[in-house]
């Protein structure tokens, strides 16, 4: 209750910032896509003046209107008057989840499996084995699923599968010194590279070796907690957030280091958030020192490693070259600044040309669950993205983030597409294993 009245406090004095301008409009994948003033950020802080209200009066109507939101944060980076969209909508979203209750669905997922790592990983260990019975191959390049049978939940989704062996299975743990490089990293792996892009993870280890980076991962490490916050489900999220900081404070380590734009941008500045919410003064001390460590990979590669572009080290002008193109996750570019690191990652690889798409850092629409409840305008977005991406006339596309792979992939598989997705690290780990 504390906590509630400190967040509703925090929420009035940030809305007030709000010139009601209107620039947030020129930015805001989802009002480009539905018009409507209710779903761009000025909207939606003028729903929350006055909360305590509107929450009587139709709490499920406050609740809808929030939740239409992919939590982006296009506004909040555009906004001439610094106004923290993202942390009005996730504090609001948490005060009216404890006002309304979370939603028997939610309350299953979250609190019964995410909550739980050692039981929610098993969970998907069976699902992995079991998948094929509902699903089949939808494209062979992309390595998309589509369901056999009409489903309610994936409906014509092209989907990326589970892994049939996860990276925590290949690797349950790992604590090697600092090598050459005089570095030691811890490595967040993050459930979708866990689950579903193992690979991605494999590249990861593959450059640290390379560069003589030691490694710290710990056993059974847990979701960073972005679905259960996002939800408002501060419970869970409390929870995810203890049990990650336990697995990673004892350690020593100079720098956390995550190949997910999403685990990123939590750690560095949903847990500080969060944990500055709260009165556990000892978490918060080791909360922020975790953030303060955390980097992006690319960002880690390029700033603390030195990975930088030689002369004659940038990707070929030769007619065969592979074409590939860079989508800017929001969690990447818009969040944490970083948008030059991974292109300097994939110019190192001599067998691709690089080439720009128009609207790099426009939204893909995944958006976490915004994906899952309002899948029309998530596509309608997301096929903005795979337009520009062939307009760059690319073979291949990359992206920091693997929410954004899996929502581009689906994009590119539905159209049928003969265009390949990777994280910047596999086209990297690529060119250091050809020398
Ligand atoms: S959120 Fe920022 S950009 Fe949008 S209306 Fe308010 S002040 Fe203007
Ligand atoms: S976070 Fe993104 S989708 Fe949500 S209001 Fe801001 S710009 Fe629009």
């Amino acid at each position: 209750m504390i906590k509630l009245a400190r967040l509703m406090g925090e929420l009035e004095e940030q809305i007030v910032v709000c010139m009601r301008c209107g620039m947030c409009q020129s930015v805001c994948p989802l009002f480009a896509a539905t018009g409507r003033e209710s779903d761009v950020a000025r909207g939606k802080i003028a729903l929350l003046d006055g909360l305590l209200n509107k929450m009587f009066e139709d709490p499920n109507g406050v609740y809808e209107r929030l939740n239409k939101c992919l939590l982006c944060g296009s506004c909040a980076t555009n906004c001439p008057s610094g106004v923290k969209a993202l942390d009005i909508f996730i504090k609001a979203r948490i005060i009216l989840t404890e006002f309304m209750g979370l939603s028997p669905a939610k309350k299953l997922i979250l609190r019964g499996m995410l909550s739980h790592p050692g039981l929610f990983d098993r969970l998907l260990e069976w699902g992995a084995k079991f998948q094929g019975l509902l699903t089949k191959p939808a494209s062979d390049i992309l390595g998309t699923s589509c369901s056999r049978i009409a489903s309610p939940i994936l409906n014509e989704r092209h989907f990326m599968p589970l892994a049939p062996v996860p990276f925590h299975r290949i690797v349950s743990s790992m604590d090697t010194p600092a090598g050459s490089s005089g570095i030691k990293v811890a490595f967040y792996t993050g459930c979708l590279i866990d689950k579903i892009y193992p690979n991605v993870a494999q590249a990861a280890l593959d450059v640290f070796s390379h560069h003589g980076i030691g490694v710290f991962i710990p056993e059974g490490q847990g979701c960073c907690g972005i679905p259960a916050v996002s939800s408002g489900d501060a419970g869970s999220f409390e929870r995810l957030l203890r049990y990650n900081i336990e697995k990673y404070s004892s350690a020593g380590f100079d720098y956390l280091v995550t190949a997910c734009a999403t685990c990123t941008s939590t750690i560095k500045k949903i847990w500080p958030l969060m944990a500055d919410a709260g009165s556990d003064n000892a978490l918060k001390s080791k909360v922020e020192k975790i953030s303060g460590k955390t980097l992006d990979i690319n960002q880690f590669l390029v700033s603390k490693i030195g990975v930088k572009l030689q002369d004659g080290n940038k990707t070929s002008d030769k007619g065969d070259a592979v074409i590939i193109t860079y989508h800017d996750p929001c969690h990447l570019k818009k969040s944490l600044g970083v948008s030059s690191e991974p292109r300097t990652l994939i110019k190192t690889n001599k067998d691709y040309s690089f080439k720009e798409m128009p609207e790099a850092d426009w939204c893909c629409g995944m958006g976490g669950s915004f994906n899952l409840q309002y899948y029309e305008i998530s596509s309608g977005i997301g096929k903005r993205k795979s337009g520009n991406i062939k307009a760059a006339g690319a073979d291949v596309v990359a992206t920091g983030c693997p929410a954004c792979m899996i929502q581009i992939s689906d994009m590119l598989s539905r159209a049928n597409e003969k265009i390949t997705v990777k994280h910047p690290i596999e086209i990297y780990a690529e060119s250091i294993k050809k020398g």
